[in-house]
This record gives C-alpha cells, structure tokens and sequence, in this order.
C-alpha cells in the first residue's frame, strides 16, 4: 500500500459505521497474528547477520544441528560457528 492510499484509507475509518469498524476489526485480528510472526522472522534474520563472537557481518549458512540453522563466521580471524 501507498503511504497516500494509506493516508486515505484511515481518512475512511474515521467515517465509518460503527459494523463497518467491527469488519475492520476482524481483518486487523487476524492480520496481527501474521505480522506478528513475519516481524519475529526479521528480528530473527537481523540477528543472524552477525557473528557473536566477533560482530563481524559476514557470516554463511553452515547445516543445521538439533533442528537449529549453524552459521560460520567469514572472518579469517575469528572463523568460529555459532547457532541462532
Ligand atoms: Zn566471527
């Protein structure tokens, strides 16, 4: 959505009809349950960016343990493997 349309759409809220407002409601529930997971995603995939051991911003996809993604630090000096 375009932040004008956006803009334009709470303008429409705002005039709603109290069943109409209920209607959103409903959409807005079960949207939250899916942006909620989609924002854990990216916290998750923000935190895998990075090794712990050195903060170094490298780091590659290295198999995965006990159900858990490895990673594997790129940096010469640190080259350690970390999960998430
Ligand atoms: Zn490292």
């Amino acid at each position: 959505m375009k932040p004008t349309d956006l803009h334009r759409f709470l303008d429409d809220l705002r005039g709603m009809s109290a069943d109409e407002c209920l209607e959103v409601k409903t959409v807005l529930r079960l949207r939250e349950g899916q942006v909620e997971s989609s924002l854990v995603m990216r916290e998750a995939e923000k935190a895998i960016k990075a090794c712990p051991h050195c903060g170094c911003s490298s780091v590659a996809k290295a198999g995965s343990k006990d159900g858990r993604q490895r990673f594997k630090c790129k940096s010469k000096d640190c080259s350690k493997s970390f999960k998430h």
